[in-house]
Parts: structure tokens; C-alpha cells; sequence
């Protein structure tokens, strides 16, 4: 059976993205000795951060260890909402309610920023405002869904509504759900033409970006200046950004022992017909569901095919087997599509820190932004244009994430960075727990 659930026309590891928008092959120019500010990373965060730094006229150098874009700003689902990881309560004990509510409405600024920064630069990435429904896999993901609406609602102003179980066919057509949340705002992207477009506007802001070329270390001179050594020489900068996130190397140690990568995979189906599409998803809503590694289903931009995003943490070199296990998970939810096939599967690195918090600082002279847990489309577009802020000395750089002596960028004694060998090892159990929460849940209303 394996073989024949993959189309004949299937690509494994190359994303579905790709195809409208191929990455984008820069001249090689020579390095210049000195620069104002030097980027580290071409996703969104660094791409963010210099096109805000090159309108306000600086001189700014992006470097990318291979092509802009490559790391998951190219590679993600498209999701765009308004919240990160985390609950308010959660936060409020942690933090206190002033800081955990600045937080919550950060999520949603971020969002906004987005849409400011597409309208203004007149990017066309096919955005979607068609909203979001957040799937309950157990009655118990209900009532924290519900509990986290009303303090959205209080501290953001995110509005939503709860459907009930019996209500779920409204916006999706699976048996496997005890209800939702529905948030209409925000929606779905095609991430690959957003990258594309907001690279254009960097190299006409006068920004230069350089492929290929690999910043290795970082060091601070006594005039207080930065010497970048890359796999091309030296560069002398005033300030620098780090924007390498889940790509960040182990050489980075303070940075990379405060992270970890997480492998995030997506799959595309062959088109659809069209009717069963309209009845799978009523309301071309996106949707992702609520067990520990959630899954999320979206129509691609064209409305005809259905992406399924799930199955992270465990690293894998068979995208066919991989496509094939992550397909299982997809036909759980939607059991109906189980004669269609699948054309791509691809994957990504996400990072998670170990409180699944961004963060956002500077040390010894490096500016960075880390630990949007995937949610990081707007959220690193957002704080690649506060780090931005930062150096530009504007007072609106600062933000809720910022690290400080309550939000501190927690590492682990076991952890030295780069090999993350417990994240297999809990997405595993994450597996294990979150079928078992279905199963359970399922019998327990008599649907299995
Ligand atoms: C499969 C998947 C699905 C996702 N889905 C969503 C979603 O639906 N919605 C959402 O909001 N988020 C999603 N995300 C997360 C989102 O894509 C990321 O948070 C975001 O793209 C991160 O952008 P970034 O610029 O910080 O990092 P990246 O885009 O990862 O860019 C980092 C760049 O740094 C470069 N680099 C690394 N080391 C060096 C070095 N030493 N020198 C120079 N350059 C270097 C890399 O080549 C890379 O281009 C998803 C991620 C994945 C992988």
C-alpha cells in the first residue's frame, strides 16, 4: 500500500512553496571590510530588521549561510494567527497579570504589524484572512480553550466563540474533535511569495545580501566594534543581528545551549475536487488542534489541494516513509481522504526554548530574537522590526519578550547545545500521550 498513497509526481523534500516562488540566486559580491550593521540570517526576522534599518538609513549587510529563505521562513504552513505559545495563566503566576497581558497583546501586535508591513510594501502572497478553528482533541483541550478566550478577549481584545462537538462539521469534516475555538482573525499565507517579496524590498532598500556565506563567530574589539569572521573573511560591524534561530549553530554556544531544534513537517496532497474540499472545510478555515504536537490543516492558496502539517521531533532521512507516517495522522482526522494522494512532504526546523517563550535582547553587542515555538511568521517579523528599534535607539523597540531578571533565556546543566537528543525521546512519549488522550476521549462519547 505504501507506494501507492504517494502520487508518482511526488517530491519528497522540497517544499510545495518552492514552486511558485524558487529560491532566489544573488550575485556574489565582494565583502566590504567595514558595515554598520551586519544581519545574520535571511528569514523573516533578519530580512525585518533590515528593511527597517535600511529606511532609516543605515548601511546594512545581510549574510546567509546558504540562500535567504532556506531556513523555515520558506519552509512553514502558512498560519498566520495572533497569540504565541502559552497560557495567560500560566504567565500571570509566573510573571505577574501587567506583564503576562503586554504578552498576550504583543501576539496580537504582531499579527498586526504583519498586515501593516504587506499592505505598505504591497506584497502579494496570496494572505487569506479566512481565520483560524482551533480543534479540541479531548473535552478537557475545550474547557482550556474556553479559559484562554475569555482572557484573550480581556487582555488583547482577540474575539472568537466556542462551538460544541456536535457543531464541529461546521468547520471541519472529522469525528475525531470535542469542539473548538473559532478566531476570525488572522488566516494563511503563501510563505515562500511573502519571503520572496519582502527580500525584493530589502535589495531595493539599498541593503546588501550575500548567499552562501556563513558568519562563524563573533568577536567584541576594545572600541567596542564587532569583528564577524564569515567563510569569506572579515567583516568590522557596529552592531550585529543574530537571526540564525533554530539554524543556529553550536558555535554560538550561549545562544544554541538556550534552544532547541525541533524538525516540523508538512505534507500536500494532490488536488481535490472541489466539493469534497468545500465539505471538508466549510469555511476554508485554517485548522490546528490542540494534543501536544498538533497537527494543522489548511487548503493551499489555490484553494485546490489540502496541507497537513504534524508528526515533528524525530529526525528522519526517508521522506517517502516519513510522508507515508505523517498521511496515517492525516486520515485519522479527515478518514474520508483516504483514496487521495500525496505530491509533496518536506520539513523545517522550528526552535523552542525551555520555557517556550520568545526572546528577545542584546549581548555584548549582538541583537537577537529566539524561541517563536511556530509561530514565528509574524512573531519574527515583528521582532526583527523591534530589534531594529533597538539599534535605531527608538523606545518602541522594546517589547514584553525582552530578556530581563524576571524573563530570563533559561539553559539546561545537561544541555551543551546543537544535539538535542531528548526531543526525540519526548515527541515519542508527546505521541504516545496524545493518541492515547484521543482514544480515550473518543470512547468515552461512544465514537470508537
Ligand atoms: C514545517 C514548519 C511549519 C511552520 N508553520 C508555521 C506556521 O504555520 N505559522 C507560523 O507563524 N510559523 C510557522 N513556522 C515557524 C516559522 O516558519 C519560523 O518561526 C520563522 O520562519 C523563523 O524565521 P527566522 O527568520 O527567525 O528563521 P529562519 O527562517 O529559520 O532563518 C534562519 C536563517 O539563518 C541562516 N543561518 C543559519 N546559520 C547561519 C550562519 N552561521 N550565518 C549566516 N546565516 C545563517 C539559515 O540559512 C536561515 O536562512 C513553521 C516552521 C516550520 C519549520
Amino acid at each position: 500500500m505504501g507506494a501507492s498513497v504517494l502520487s508518482e509526481r511526488f517530491k519528497g523534500g522540497s517544499p510545495y512553496w518552492w514552486e511558485a516562488a524558487p529560491m532566489r540566486a544573488i550575485p556574489e559580491t565582494p565583502l566590504p571590510a567595514t558595515i554598520d550593521v551586519l544581519v545574520a540570517g535571511g528569514g523573516f526576522a533578519g530580512l525585518s530588521a533590515a528593511l527597517t534599518l535600511a529606511r532609516a538609513g543605515r548601511e546594512v549587510l545581510v549574510l546567509d549561510a546558504q540562500t535567504p529563505g532556506h531556513g523555515a521562513s520558506t519552509r512553514n504552513s502558512g498560519f498566520i494567527g495572533s497569540h504565541f505559545r502559552g497560557s495567560y495563566d500560566t504567565l500571570a503566576e509566573k510573571l505577574g497579570p501587567a506583564r503576562a497581558a503586554a504578552m498576550l497583546r504583543a501576539g496580537a501586535e504582531a499579527h498586526d504589524y504583519l498586515m501593516i508591513l504587506l499592505e505598505r510594501e504591497q506584497i502579494a502572497c496570496g494572505f487569506n484572512p479566512c481565520g483560524r478553528f482551533t480543534a479540541a482533541h479531548t473535552p478537557e483541550a475545550y474547557d482550556a480553550l474556553a479559559i484562554e478566550l475569555d482572557r484573550s478577549r480581556k487582555h488583547a481584545g482577540v474575539d472568537g466563540h466556542m462551538l460544541s462537538r456536535a457543531e464541529v462539521a461546521t468547520e471541519i469534516d472529522s469525528p475525531i474533535y470535542h469542539g473548538g475555538l473559532v478566531t476570525p482573525r488572522g488566516g494563511s499565507m503563501h510563505p515562500g511569495l511573502y519571503h520572496q517579496g519582502i527580500l525584493a524590498r530589502v535589495l531595493a532598500s539599498g541593503a546588501r545580501v550575500q548567499n552562501n556565506t556563513r558568519v562563524e563567530a563573533i568577536n567584541k574589539e576594545a572600541d567596542g566594534t564587532l569583528s564577524v569572521l564569515t567563510n569569506r573573511g572579515v567583516v568590522k560591524a557596529n552592531k550585529v543581528v543574530l537571526a540564525t534561530n533554530a539554524y543556529t549553530p553550536r558555535g554560538f554556544a550561549w545562544f544554541s545551549r538556550r534552544i532547541f531544534p525541533i524538525t516540523s513537517n508538512v505534507i500536500v496532497t494532490e488536488p481535490v475536487d472541489p466539493a469534497r474540499l468545500k465539505k471538508t472545510l466549510p469555511n476554508r478555515r485554517v485548522m490546528i488542534d490542540t494534543r501536544r504536537d498538533p497537527a494543522s490543516i489548511r487548503l493551499t492558496p489555490d484553494g485546490t489541494r489540502l496541507q497537513f502539517g504534524g508528526a515533528r521531533g524525530i529526525p528522519f532521512t526517508d521522506y517517502a516513509k516519513k510522508a507515508l507516517e505523517i498521511r496515517e495522522m492525516f486520515i485519522e482526522i479527515l478518514p474520508h481522504m483516504a483514496d487521495v494522494k500525496i505530491d509533496y512532504c518536506w520539513s523545517g526546523m522550528i526552535t523552542y526554548p525551555f520555557d517556550k517563550l520568545p526572546h528577545v535582547g542584546v549581548r555584548d553587542g549582538v541583537y537577537y530574537t529566539m524561541g517563536h515555538c511556530g509561530t514565528g511568521v509574524p512573531m519574527s517579523t515583528y521582532m526583527g522590526h523591534k530589534l531594529a528599534l533597538k539599534i535605531l535607539g527608538d523606545k518602541d523597540g522594546a517589547t514584553p519578550f525582552d530578556d530581563d531578571d524576571a524573563h530570563v533565556f533559561p539553559t539546561r546543566i545537561f544541555y551543551s547545545g546543537g544535539n538535542p537528543w531528548f526531543v526525540p525521546l519526548g515527541a515519542r512519549f508527546y505521541h504516545f500521550k496524545d493518541k492515547r488522550d484521543i482514544d480515550r476521549s473518543l470512547r468515552k462519547v461512544g465514537a470508537r
